[in-house]
């Protein structure tokens, strides 16, 4: 069989610990013997990024911009016990954050179903996909915490130096105040990502905020939702079979436990970080959930909802062998491959990804998986593998099939 070309590199981002022991295994047991694999190489694990002060993180973000899709490893951000345990200049910015705010984009997370793992909502029968507007809010606010009464106000200083002012409440006594902020330039933009992959995925779009309370804030996300969808989706949406539903925050939730799931749900970022944890451990494990950014201007990049897998890379590291789940890297990859295959016009690297994510479901449906699937499959897994197990038995189907 002769591999599948590619036109254009794939922008790799590589990463820390228990992911990157199993990122080059993934390209070698899955993928390089049957694509003739062109990328080009970022290394973003800890060390790199330290020694290049991090201009390592912004040229590969700088190359997705260039090639439009990218496909990254999970990375430590560190903390102090990591400047220690690796001798870091300084504790370094998350890269997704990085990455997020020079490709400005919204985080679309979906959990990868199996008909042995039951999702502990009942109805849920189709993937709920969730849609986290990664800017502004409480993420970036300021806080003041009094030590006596006193009015609390808030106030916004125009360009020319004009003021609006409001008072938030007279305290008798000490409390909290909060001050937060959104842009109209980011939420139109996270209203057209949300829209934009409900049309690639062919699903309903659910969006929610608190309205009826916040009359200007919330009613804002609510107001730019819908005037883009008149104005730029009504009509495409139409032709796609799909719709837009606008609900308050909760009464969404009561909703989205009577669905049988299959949309997308989009959330501001406060709802989009509970919601989207709260999904991935309902459906079953943070390992079977694939994590995509788009970016309005056309980049792509895909991920791992997961991290690094520390505990699991000292086990390593002491010669142990790991039990450690590869399948929402090795969706990154196909994702990005499929991507790729749509811009490029290679409908055979398409193709190939679909067939490679088919072989991992019906190997977990089958019986074979990682442990941390087999504490919660019914019926009884029939066989628990390590890590390497698990890619070497997906390695002997794929070529069984191709
Ligand atoms: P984590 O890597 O997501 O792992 C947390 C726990 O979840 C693991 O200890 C393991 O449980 C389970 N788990 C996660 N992925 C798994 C997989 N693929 N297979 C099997 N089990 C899996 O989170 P963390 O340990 O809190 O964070 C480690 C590092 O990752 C941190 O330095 C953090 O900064 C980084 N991080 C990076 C990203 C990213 O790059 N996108 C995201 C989150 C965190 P058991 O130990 O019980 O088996
Ligand atoms: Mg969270």
């Amino acid at each position: 069989m002769s591999k599948i070309q590619m036109k254009t590199p794939l922008v790799e981002l590589d990463g820390d610990e228990m992911t990157r022991v199993l990122w080059p295994l993934i390209k070698e047991k899955l993928i390089e013997p049957f694509v003739d694999l062109k990328t080009e190489y970022y290394d973003l694990g800890i060390k790199k990024r330290d020694e290049t002060d991090d201009q390592i993180t912004i040229d590969a973000a700088k190359a997705i911009k260039k090639y439009g899709v990218g496909v990254k490893n999970a990375t430590i951000t560190p903390n102090q016990e990591r400047v220690e345990e690796y001798g870091l200049k300084k504790q370094w910015k998350s890269p997704n954050g990085t990455i997020r705010a020079m490709l400005d984009g919204t985080v679309f997370r979906k959990p990868i179903l199996v008909k042995n793992i039951e999702p502990a909502v009942k109805s849920w029968k189709k993937p709920i996909a969730v849609g986290r507007h990664a800017y502004g809010d409480v993420y970036k606010n300021a806080e003041i915490k009094t030590k006596t009464g006193g009015r609390a106000e808030i106030v916004f200083t125009d360009t020319k130096g004009n003021e609006i002012r409001e008072t938030i409440m007279e305290l008798t006594g000490p409390g909290v105040i909060q001050g937060m902020h959104n842009t109209n330039a980011s939420i139109s933009s996270f209203a057209r990502a949300c829209f934009d992959y409900s049309l690639e995925e062919t699903v309903d779009c659910w969006f929610a905020t608190k309205d009826t309370i916040s009359k200007k804030y919330d009613q804002t996300f609510k107001n730019i939702f819908e005037e883009i969808f008149e104005k730029e989706y009504k009509n495409k949406f139409k032709t796609a079979g799909i719709s837009y539903f606008y609900t308050l925050i909760d009464d969404v939730v009561a909703r989205m436990m009577k669905t049988e799931g299959g949309m997308l749900w989009a959330c501001k970022n406060y709802d989009g970080d509970v919601m989207s944890d709260m999904v991935a451990s309902a459906f079953g494990s943070l390992a079977m959930m694939s994590s995509v950014l788009v970016s309005p201007n056309g980049y792509f990049e895909y991920e791992a909802a997961h991290g690094t897998v520390q505990r699991h890379y000292y086990k390593y590291l002491n010669g142990e062998k790991t039990s450690t789940n590869a399948v929402a890297l090795i969706f990154a990859w196909t994702g990005a491959l499929k991507k790729r295959g749509e811009l490029d016009d290679l409908p055979e690297l398409s193709l190939f990804s679909d067939k490679l994510e088919k072989i991992i479901i019906d190997t977990i449906e089958d019986g074979y998986m990682t442990g941390d699937l087999a504490a919660i499959c019914h019926p009884p897994a029939k066989k628990v593998l390590d890590s390497t197990q698990f890619l070497d038995t997906l390695a002997q189907r794929l070529k069984e099939v191709l």
